[in-house]
């Protein structure tokens, strides 16, 4: 893993079931998350906005391409960190973008939670740096 810092860029994507959980997170680490860059999906970017209260980029909807322009993003090292809560117990129209996109995090080696307790795991560490 490359070294962190202060004001690290990490994206944040939930798929609608997890929608929930995920502003539940980023209440839980808005101390953290407000001093970071943040990116995210178009839904879930404005549930964050509104219900979280935090400064966030909002690309288009996962299945209109943003995880696609996450991953375009994160392939050229403009992305630290991934929170993906993806939904294991419903298809998704655009599973090959969310493919790419956690594929695209092995390749650069970039950490990417896929679940609840993967991104406590993940914002505890890095926020603790
Ligand atoms: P959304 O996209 O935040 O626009 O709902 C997430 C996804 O389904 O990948």
């Amino acid at each position: 893993m490359r070294p962190y810092h202060r004001g690290m860029n990490i994206a944040l994507i939930a798929h609608d079931r997890k929608k929930d959980d995920m502003v539940r997170l980023a209440r839980e680490f808005s101390e953290f998350l407000s001093r970071c860059r943040l990116v995210a999906t178009g839904t879930t970017g404005g549930r964050l906005h509104d219900e979280a209260g935090l400064e966030v980029e909002c690309m288009l909807s996962g299945p209109l391409g943003g995880d696609l322009q996450i991953g375009a993003r994160l392939s050229v090292g403009e992305i630290d960190a991934v929170v993906f809560l993806r939904d294991p117990m419903t298809p998704q129209p655009h599973e090959p973008d969310i493919n790419a996109l956690v594929r695209a995090c092995d390749v650069h080696d970039i950490p990417c939670a896929t679940n609840l307790a993967g991104a406590r795991a993940l914002l505890g560490e890095l926020s603790r740096r």
